[in-house]
């Protein structure tokens, strides 16, 4: 994914985001856990694309992928023709951060607006220009390669909706919709909800929301 990320959507990206920020790098990494995201840090001038090794365990079945942002991506928006596999999930992943980059770049990242129409036009720009599908067909050729299957079978989803997403104290997570996305930390692990703690306006707030409701900030 790192390398996809960086061959696929960096190489015919870097002029673009160099003229809006002058020497930016990218750096790409897999971490331990599920926070999935893209950061930016000025003093280094560099882009940081971070992927758990959780998030990608998780997006292997359908019970554990139905609480990712990704899933209701490509179902919703219909990317990659609204199927939902390890392969998409996967490849989704890649250009949802490399969306958040260029939505950066733009200066289009807003807090407590993160998943706003500017992110979503940089998103649908990856869709229709083919690089989400170039992104798809290098992981599958690379993960063909090193003998890692990645299966592009569809997803069927349980009925009714249940949510598997196993969460930690401390995991990063967010709940809500566009301007009323929040995000926060895991605090305690109830029966069938999340207490989680939001930091807003210096102010700090606690929540009790549906496991269903919550979703990793990916
Ligand atoms: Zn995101």
């Amino acid at each position: 994914m790192c390398q996809a990320t960086r061959h696929i959507l960096w190489t015919p990206a870097e002029a673009r985001v160099r003229e809006q920020n002058r020497g930016a790098g990218l750096a790409l990494r897999v971490g331990s856990g599920q926070a999935t995201y893209h950061r930016y840090d000025p003093a280094r001038k560099q882009h940081l694309i971070n992927y758990g090794a959780r998030m990608i365990a998780a997006k292997q079945q359908p019970e554990t992928a139905q609480g990712w942002l990704s899933t209701r991506e490509i179902r919703g928006r219909g990317y990659f023709g609204g199927e939902v596999s390890v392969l998409n999930l996967l490849s989704h992943t890649c250009c949802h951060e490399f969306a958040h980059l260029l939505q950066y770049s733009a200066g289009q990242r807003h807090y407590g607006s993160v998943h706003n129409r500017h992110f979503y036009s940089a998103l649908d720009g990856l869709y229709s220009s083919g690089a989400a599908i170039a992104t798809r067909q290098y992981l599958e050729e690379t993960a063909g390669k090193t003998g890692v299957e990645l299966s592009s079978t569809p997803f069927e989803f349980p009925n009714p909706v249940r949510a598997l997403q196993q969460w930690q104290i401390g995991d990063a997570v967010c709940f809500g919709e566009g301007r009323h996305e929040k995000r926060g930390q895991v605090v305690r692990v109830n029966r069938k909800t999340c207490t989680v703690a939001v930091t807003l306006n210096a102010r700090g707030l606690r929540y009790r929301v549906p496991v269903s409701l919550l979703r990793s900030p990916d």
